[in-house]
């Protein structure tokens, strides 16, 4: 039976993360309807914030799916991707290769550049596989490894190749700088719960002028009618009927994004960075190690970390389930090697760090492991104090 008990639950995750104060009192609005000129009104800033997260040119079309991230990336492809289409997809960890699986449906001939597990993409076998593609699409963080992807240096080269450019942005957008006039993304999306912390159901997209252009001359009509670019528009901005958008996470969305913008997405940056350094350099004493070797290829909002040997991987995550904390292992081949955990949005603060750190304590029959958190806190934060509201 599901019971109403859990208002104290701890999410370690990387997504859903832990919703924002603001975004949850949010919720309470009460119901208006999608043709409401206020709704219209709260969308026209919606889309505005999105320009700035996103950090796009100024007539940059920005909008909200009403679906989870996975659907903002099924829209990239539907609607910029015909049949007999090549497109290069980087694929290190299994966002990567949900892109490939969905570019082929869209009738993509899908070329893959792959990395070994827990290493980022080589732009060298970008640069290698280039000509000739109508697409390039990388994961900026690759959630399921902990990588993060030198989108800059492949934007280069998809730049001088003439192709559109989609980048995943779920755990990157909205907590890391995002740059998509400088960088010549075409297409970027996110998903509400990620970075956020807003309640799933909302796809946040970006579309350059430069991909609008390529739909406008399709072919053949977008297979995907629900997110087809033209509809959007129609409800976004001739604010004519599309389908009924989900005017309550609207709302919700709209409190935590305007929360973010106004903390500053460069302080956002260094809070994720300082929890990072704070949760790794106490652990690691008890044998906890960084899962991605080299630095810059590490994501700082998904915090992978190897395990120490002989760890219950999953007897100590049922156990802080039992606490009301959720923590996320491996998959496939990183299952009981390491843990993800979910610096994202609301979860980079050091309270829910504090429970984490307070029950591993007690599991692990380590008395010292709490103090030891308190203390690098302490280091940490001495510098910027104001970033975390300890
Ligand atoms: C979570 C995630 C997605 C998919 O988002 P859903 O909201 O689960 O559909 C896509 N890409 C990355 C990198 C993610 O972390």
């Amino acid at each position: 039976m599901f019971e109403d008990t859990h208002t104290e639950h701890v999410l370690l995750t990387p997504g859903p993360t832990p919703i924002h104060p603001r975004a949850q009192k949010a919720l309470m609005r009460g119901m208006l309807g999608h043709m409401d000129p206020e709704v219209f009104a709260l969308n026209r800033e919606i889309q505005a914030d999105l320009r700035v997260m996103y950090g796009t040119e100024p007539e940059a079309f920005t909008a909200l799916l009403a679906g989870t991230g996975s659907l903002g990336m099924e829209a990239g492809f539907a609607n910029l991707v015909e049949k007999g289409d090549e497109v290069l997809v980087c694929a290190n960890g299994s966002f990567g290769r949900r892109m490939a699986e969905m570019a082929a449906r869209y009738g993509a001939k899908v070329r893959l550049v792959t990395a070994p597990l827990g290493e980022a993409i080589n732009p060298e076998d970008v640069a290698n596989h280039i000509d000739g593609v109508a697409m390039v699409a990388v994961v900026h963080g690759e959630t399921s490894t902990g990588v993060l992807n030198p989108v800059p240096e492949i934007a280069e080269l998809v730049r001088r190749s003439g192709a559109l450019f989609t980048v995943d942005a779920v755990t990157t957008a909205g907590m890391e700088p995002f740059r998509m006039q400088d960088w010549g993304v075409d297409y970027a999306y996110t998903g509400a719960q990620k970075c956020l912390s807003a309640p799933p159901g909302l796809a946040p997209i970006a579309v350059s002028e430069r991909a609008f252009a390529r739909f406008d001359s399709r072919r053949s009509p977008t297979p995907l009618w629900y997110c087809d670019f033209g509809g959007l528009k129609d409800y976004w901005i001739d604010h004519t009927y599309h389908h009924t958008v989900p005017v309550n996470l609207h709302y919700a969305f709209h409190a935590a994004l305007q929360a973010a913008l106004e903390e500053g997405l460069e302080n956002r940056q260094h809070r994720v960075r300082m929890m990072g350094r704070v949760i790794t350099r106490t652990l690691e004493p008890y044998g906890f190690s960084h899962y991605v070797r080299k630095e810059a290829d590490r994501l700082p909002t998904v915090l992978a970390l190897r395990l120490p040997e002989g760890f219950d991987d999953a007897g100590v995550r049922q156990a802080l389930r039992k606490r009301e904390i959720s923590v996320t292992g491996g998959l496939g081949p990183t299952a009981g090697v390491i843990w993800r955990l979910g610096l994202m949005g609301e979860s980079a603060h050091p309270e829910p760090y504090r429970k984490l750190m307070a029950a591993l304590q007690d599991l692990m029959g380590e008395p010292g492991l709490l103090p030891r958190y308190e203390e690098v806190l302490a280091e940490e934060t001495v510098q910027k104090p104001a970033l975390l509201s300890v």
